[in-house]
């Protein structure tokens, strides 16, 4: 069975919504958003976008970690972690997820909480789509309205010292600031290359002080860096990824973010073959790392870096040298990768080990809770957890 966030665009990276031979949950018609102001906490059906979460609690001045693409559906995005610009102030997304409508296999409804199910609500913070269908998810939320982000963007020939200070100019920042790096084209369609570094502050009393290191680094061909609404810094990098794109992603957390691993990348960018393609440096710090890598089902709370190849092209005719080139800049910066898996980046054609490496030492316990609740694993068109 698989299930689908709306019947437009699923944002699954690996096409797991899309099914043969199975059953397709459309919920598309499923996108009431309602937000509690008084318990700061927000409700939003299973088939919700973060663009329509977002939006409905900024009216309230709160916010909860999302997607960094507005597009992305709330449902996949959380079940499997989520991560976004928030993470270091509030933790994942799923960090965040206190309640769970959920349809079981057997057409149960539950309504599943940390003192109804304490073991189906930890697998659910993380333990992707393999429980059952949420018609709801219940998120604490935050205090938030304003906040201050934007892209500098580098001329690649920068590139080498540009990542190099961007790893020391994050070693020690605060929760409030997230930046991350990336190898990427111009958005012109000019097929530039360029480097960038995507900023992000919630403090704007703070943030002109904070900012500053990287908004004097160098001399960026463009600065767009400004205060706005919190539901607009997740638009930023929308048009990036079009409707109708073809996607093939692999990403893994780092060792660090060695001279080495930074000259790799530089080569490997050299050569690739999509003006829509990059390479993006995620970095974890803050709240997210302070959680214990057992209390969720999400084990990723390291400081450091996630690096994401995320492949995209439009002609189906591409298809073949985009695969061939992501897969052998994986096999190049592989010996600079950790061991953990960013389970929501996870391709199609990943083995085994790959989830295991996703679910890391949460793998056991999740096999646990499966066949409480999935006996038969009507539910395995995911990143499975066979019970
Ligand atoms: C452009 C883009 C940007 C992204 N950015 C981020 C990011 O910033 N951070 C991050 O962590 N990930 C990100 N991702 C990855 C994304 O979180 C995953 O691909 C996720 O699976 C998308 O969820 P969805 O609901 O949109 O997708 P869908 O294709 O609708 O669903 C994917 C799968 O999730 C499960 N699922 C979805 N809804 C439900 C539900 N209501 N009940 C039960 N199971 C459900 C099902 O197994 C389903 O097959 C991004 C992906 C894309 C394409």
């Amino acid at each position: 069975m698989a299930i689908a966030e709306h019947g437009m665009m699923p944002t699954n990276v690996a096409g797991r919504c899309v099914t043969e031979g199975g059953l397709m949950v459309d919920l598309s018609d499923m996108r009431a958003i309602e937000v509690d102001p008084d318990a700061s906490t927000t409700r939003a059906q299973g088939g919700a976008l973060w663009s329509e979460l977002n939006e409905a609690a900024a009216v309230h001045g709160l916010a909860v970690t999302g997607g960094a693409i507005s597009s992305t559906g709330v449902g996949g995005y959380t079940l499997g972690g989520g991560l976004g610009w928030l993470m270091a102030t509030q933790g994942l997304a799923a960090d965040n997820l206190i309640g769970v409508e959920l349809v079981t296999a057997d057409g149960s409804v539950l309504d599943v909480n940390d003192e109804s199910h304490p073991d189906l609500m930890w697998a659910l913070r993380g333990g992707g789509g393999n429980f059952g269908v949420a018609a709801s998810f219940t998120f604490r939320m935050h205090p938030l309205t304003m906040v201050v982000g934007g892209l500098i963007a580098h001329p690649v020939d920068a590139a080498r010292d540009m990542l190099r200070f961007y790893r020391d100019a994050v070693a020690d920042c605060p929760d409030e600031l997230t930046v991350f790096a990336a190898l990427v084209h111009a958005p012109d369609g000019s097929g530039l290359k360029v480097a960038g570094m995507i900023v992000f502050h919630t403090d704007p009393s703070r943030a002109d002080a904070e900012l500053a290191p990287f908004l004097e680094w160098g001399s960026p061909l463009v600065t767009h860096v400004g205060p706005m609404p919190y539901p607009v810094m997740n638009t930023l990098l929308d048009e990036g990824y079009p409707k109708g794109a073809l996607n093939y992603w692999l990403s893994s957390f780092t060792t660090g973010l060695s001279d080495a691993l930074i000259d790799t990348m530089i080569q490997r960018f050299e050569t690739v073959p999509s003006p829509m393609s990059g390479m993006v440096l995620e970095h974890f710090h803050g709240a997210v790392t302070r959680i214990e890598p057992t209390a969720t089902a999400v084990p990723h709370r390291d400081t450091g870096f996630n690096l994401l190849l995320p492949s995209e092209w439009m002609d189906p005719a591409d298809t073949e040298k985009n695969i061939t080139w992501t897969k052998d800049t994986y096999a190049a910066i592989s010996e600079h990768l950790a061991a953990g898996r960013w389970l929501n980046y996870l391709g199609d054609d990943q083995a085994d080990d790959a989830i295991r490496a996703a679910y890391g030492p949460n793998f056991d316990r999740l096999r646990e809770v499966k066949p409480r609740y999935d006996p038969d694993n009507v539910f395995h068109l995911n990143h499975n957890i066979v019970p």
